[in-house]
């Protein structure tokens, strides 16, 4: 059974790719309102696990049960995401060529694209919404750029943008933070603890800084099955966790920013 609140949870989820298996047995819960952290070594299964929410992977064996009764992993991706499933990928996707208020005019959800395509403009309300999108990501003085303009740190926040303009219940970030600088982790940190006030996030993340920004709660992944459970603090203090994954001469120390830095690791060069 769905605990009350729970937007989408995993039951006993298996993944196998050419009989390797990439996910074994994994639960999880993630709650309305929640921002969940999922960490681990590189190989873990993170990005496996977001491919299974949003219907890219099909599980081998187990449920992926959305809004207390859907089962999606019955859904073929584009169904998922019609239900409120929101998902930014390590790729950029934008338009380069097209502004930033024409890339999230794009994103808009189907009914709304059609009736931007067949007005040739996009409704008041429309517009209003996108440049509140562009206002929270800080990009409203760009509206008019092209997004070929942008930086890189600056390219993932329209792509954030531009899932928010789909308004998902449940938001999946991969990595969101790599390649960025030092102010751009903490702006996106901020942006992240914003849209967790009206949506559900599940964001996969090495950097354990930002994750102490931002996570309520964290999961930490190895080999395909859930190795712990709980705040930043207990994660970060778990034996077997430091083992695996944070690595032997990390001290539990937050103010410790030699140690902050060493567990600042590389983004995954895995191109699935
Ligand atoms: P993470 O995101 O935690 O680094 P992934 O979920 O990308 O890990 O990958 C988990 C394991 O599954 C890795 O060993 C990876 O090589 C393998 N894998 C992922 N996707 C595929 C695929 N489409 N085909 C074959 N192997 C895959
Ligand atoms: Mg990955």
């Amino acid at each position: 059974m769905a605990q009350q609140g729970t937007i989408v949870y995993l039951e006993n989820v298996s993944v196998s790719f050419d009989g390797f298996q990439a996910l074994r047995g994994v639960d999880l819960y993630v709650d309305r309102g929640e921002l969940r952290a999922l960490i681990g070594p590189n190989g873990a299964g993170k990005t496996t696990l977001l491919d299974v929410i949003c219907g890219q992977v099909k599980p081998d064996n187990g449920r992926v049960i959305f809004g207390d009764i859907t089962d999606l992993s019955a859904l073929q991706p584009h169904q998922i995401a019609a239900l409120g499933v929101g998902r930014k990928f390590q790729t950029p996707s934008v338009f380069k060529q097209l502004t930033l208020f024409e890339n999230l005019t794009l994103a808009l959800p189907q009914r709304w694209a059609l009736w931007a395509t067949l007005l040739g403009s996009t409704s008041p309300t429309q517009a209003e919404q996108m440049m509140a999108i562009l206002d929270t990501l800080g990009l409203v003085d760009r509206a008019h750029d092209k997004a070929g303009a942008l930086s890189h740190g600056e390219l993932q926040w329209l792509e954030i943008g531009m899932v928010m303009a789909q308004e998902p219940a449940l938001l999946l970030l991969d990595e969101p933070v790599a390649g960025m600088t030092g102010k751009e982790r903490e702006k996106t940190a901020a942006l992240l603890r914003h849209m967790a006030q009206d949506h559900a996030v599940l964001v996969v993340e090495h950097d354990m800084e930002f994750v102490r920004q931002t996570a309520h709660k964290v999961t930490v992944l190895h080999e395909g099955a859930v190795l712990c459970e709980g705040s930043v603090d207990r994660v970060q203090q778990d034996t077997r966790v430091i083992e695996v994954y944070l690595g032997r001469g990390y001290h539990a120390d937050a103010t410790d920013s030699g140690a902050q830095r060493r567990l600042r690791r590389q983004p995954d060069t895995v191109g699935y």
